[in-house]
């Protein structure tokens, strides 16, 4: 290994057994500091019939209760403007974030300035993981304002040494001049606006996405840059290398994140964050094993503003490593979608990126976009699973290829799928993350 593969050298290639240790410390000092600082936290675990001194070891974690973001939600709702769960005094918040959800809310996160100090850091960790150095130009095609990722990745990108250009959302024109005069190199976006992105500029400019040089790709906030068929288009436009982040706007912006060799994303905060994977029905604490599949949930070790206890995240991963070329040790996982996204076709579980998956892998055939059309809301679908998708020929004449869609969707996900081929085009793009499913009700509320 050269002397610059790691940001934190001893962190990320620590054995287990020195990440537990580690861990088992930082969680005594962190629920010390919950339980004399949070109401919240106090009522909650004194309600599971729990105390403080019932955590002796990492694994006692397990028989402390989950928390939800109902329960964050009502807590702000009851208490503005950060609700009860804050364990830090007032005055020593320095920035506020936000994150919009489903129910179009706002949810706030505070941060003081060690929280910050905590979220650079890993965020940077997160993207040398992927490739970032010191001479490296990026350009930042997401948010920037409330989003969690948007300041913290200036922050960890300024710390490492490159350039940060602070682009935003919406400015594909300016982007187009932008990088080329800045000789810029790198991106970071989420994968459909990756994907948009390589349309606007052979459809606006008239080029050759390659032609602009961008030669690494930092993509995260949905799944997508993970799906190996969906990767493997992007590459093949930007001829880029594609690596993905996750993060959680309640925990900290990035968490995982890929290495070059691009078999899955790291866990990078092993001092910030404990990972746990559960099996969502029974909450049982599931291992971090190759193949193990569950819900993940955080629990922070150094957050004094809103620290979190077995927080659920809803993201449903899967792990696929825990030994890795780069040297480190930090298992590896692929978001496979939200619990909230979850479809169930006749008991079998199904995840709306999983069809784009095998839809994708008909390239070029297919331009990889599809839509599930619901009739009712879910998760439950009567069979078959509507899916639209779009074809690069001529729709009416791909009757073969409409047959092989549905048979490989059967023979790889267990579900049966009735495929509607379009027109290339016909599908609606997004610019910021992507949305698989069309629900009946949707149509109702845009009128
Ligand atoms: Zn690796």
């Amino acid at each position: 290994m050269r002397p610059n593969d790691y940001l934190d050298r001893k962190i990320e290639t620590a054995t287990a057994k020195e990440s537990e240790r580690l861990q088992q410390v930082l969680l005594a000092r962190q629920l010390d500091y919950l339980f004399a600082r949070s109401e919240f936290y106090q009522e909650k675990c004194r309600a599971a019939g729990i105390r403080r001194k019932d955590f002796r070891k990492l694994y006692d974690l397990a028989r402390f209760p989950f928390t939800t973001k109902e329960e964050l939600r009502a807590s702000q709702a009851a208490h503005p403007p950060l609700g009860r769960h804050i364990a830090a005094d007032w005055r020593d918040v320095i920035r506020i974030h936000s994150s919009t959800g489903t129910s179009g809310k706002p949810s706030f996160v505070g941060i003081t300035r060690r929280d910050a100090k905590g979220w650079t850091r890993l965020t940077a960790r997160s993207f040398y993981t992927q490739g970032l150095r010191k001479a490296d130009v990026v350009v930042h095609a997401a948010g920037l304002t409330l989003f969690v990722a948007g300041l913290t990745s200036k922050d960890a990108i300024e710390s490492v040494g490159a350039v940060f250009v602070p682009l935003g959302t919406g400015a594909s024109e300016k982007a187009l001049t932008i990088i080329p005069l800045l000789r810029v190199n790198a991106m970071h976006c989420t994968p459909s606006y990756a994907a948009y992105f390589a349309d606007f500029v052979r459809r606006e400019a008239g080029m050759d996405p390659r032609e602009l040089g961008l030669k690494k790709l930092f993509c995260g906030a949905e799944p997508g840059a993970g799906i190996p068929a969906v990767r493997a288009k992007l590459e093949q436009d930007w001829g880029a290398r594609v690596t993905e982040g996750l993060g959680n706007a309640d925990m900290a912006p990035i968490i995982f994140s890929e290495c070059p060799e691009q078999s899955g994303m790291h866990f990078n905060g092993p001092d910030y964050v404990v990972a746990e994977i559960i099996d969502p029905q029974t909450g049982e604490t599931l291992p971090h094993e190759a193949g193990v599949t569950g819900e993940l949930v955080y629990t922070s070790l150094q957050r004094e503003c809103v620290p979190l206890l077995r927080f659920r995240t809803r993201d449903r991963v899967q792990v696929l490593g825990t030994s890795c070329a780069c040297g480190r040790t930090g298992f590896k996982l692929r978001c496979i979608g939200r619990t909230d996204d979850m479809l169930i076709v006749l008991g079998v579980n199904v995840f709306p990126s999983a069809i784009k998956d095998v839809v994708s892998s008909f390239h070029p055939a297919t331009t990889g976009e599809i839509q599930i059309v619901l009739d009712k809301p879910g998760p439950g679908v009567a069979p078959p699973l509507k899916v639209v998708a779009e074809c690069c020929g001529d729709p009416a004449a791909s009757a073969a290829l409409k047959l092989e869609i549905e048979r490989k969707i059967k023979a790889t996900l267990s579900v049966s799928a009735s495929v509607e081929l379009v027109h290339t085009g016909a599908l609606p793009r997004y610019e910021m993350k992507g949305q698989l499913v069309k629900r009946a009700s949707e149509d109702k509320a845009g009128i």
